[in-house]
């Protein structure tokens, strides 16, 4: 077995851990239909994806972008030919800030004297997804088994779906989970992600899953799910109980909410984006 091959992980699931960003892909076979979790970031990375699903099963295969950060969806045309479901708002979203993101990357990149990898960020078509889901669950019929697309509410981003395949007690969690690095805030809602965690682990085929797979990192416990639930409930409460208090800056918070075992750069992030939401929401409010 090659080093790029997908470790299963229950019958018929698989997990693709690449080095980039540490990112983790999915995979789930049944008897008449696959399901492939992410894309990876470019077309290139996508087709080789896309190969090492082929060598595992010559099945039709269905796709879902779990959110539209680049990392996970950009190797979209390489399952050009496959239904790609996502949520709505992660089609808006993409379609939104596809250039930017890519615009991002190759800067970087450029910056860091990677110009080969960022011409092939360059080269990579952005396919949006077309099957486009709102509801709080929806199956998947891959023939003998079903796999269900869970929305629980805002958290790393507006429109996180997870994966959970209940006859093998597994849960893709996408980046509502991350191990190996704080949870990714530059998007996130941190007031509400605690609860919507709360509310997923609650769900009926998400409840006590044994194996769940972050969006980057190691396959990981029930308790590790928990313990990250946890944290970002308390910084939830923590960055209420600032506002409350009338603190209304980015440092004024991240002082507020130290001790959470939260690095301070993702203190600071999660900061920004609860005011940023907090003034957009208010604004929006007044609107009215
Ligand atoms: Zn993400």
């Amino acid at each position: 077995m090659s080093a790029s091959a997908l470790r299963e992980i229950a019958p018929g699931t698989y997990v693709r851990r690449h080095s980039e960003l540490d990112l983790n892909c999915g995979l789930v076979v049944g008897s008449e239909r696959a399901l492939v979790i992410d894309t990876r970031s470019t077309t290139e990375r996508g087709e080789a994806l896309a190969a090492a699903v082929r060598e595992i099963t010559p099945l039709e295969q269905v796709v879902v972008n779990t959110h539209a950060h680049y990392d996970h969806c950009f190797g979209n045309a390489a399952f050009r030919d496959s239904q790609i479901y996502a949520h709505v708002g992660a089609a808006e979203s993409l379609q939104r800030t596809a250039e930017h993101q890519r615009s991002q990357v190759v800067e970087h990149l450029r910056r860091t004297e990677r110009p080969e990898l960022a011409q092939t960020y360059v080269d990579t078509e952005v396919v949006l997804p077309f099957y486009l889901v709102e509801a709080e669950t929806t199956p998947i019929d891959l023939g003998d088994r079903t796999a269900y697309l869970i929305f629980g509410g805002r958290g790393h981003t507006d429109h996180d779906l997870l994966v959970a395949v209940p006859d093998v007690s597994t849960v893709f969690w996408a980046d509502l989970i991350e191990q190996g690095a704080d949870p990714a805030m530059d998007d996130s809602f941190p007031l509400e992600w605690g609860e919507t965690l709360t509310r997923l682990q609650e769900h009926p085929h998400v409840r006590g899953a044994r194996l769940n797979v972050p969006g980057h990192g190691e396959v990981v416990g029930p308790e590790f799910v928990d313990q990250q639930r946890q944290v970002l409930t308390h910084l939830a409460t923590e960055l209420a109980a600032a506002l409350d208090l009338g603190v209304q800056d980015v440092d004024g918070l991240v002082a507020k909410t130290r001790g959470l075992g939260l690095q301070d750069s993702t203190l600071r992030d999660a900061a920004v984006r609860t005011l940023e939401t907090r003034s957009r929401e208010a604004g929006a409010d007044a609107a009215r």
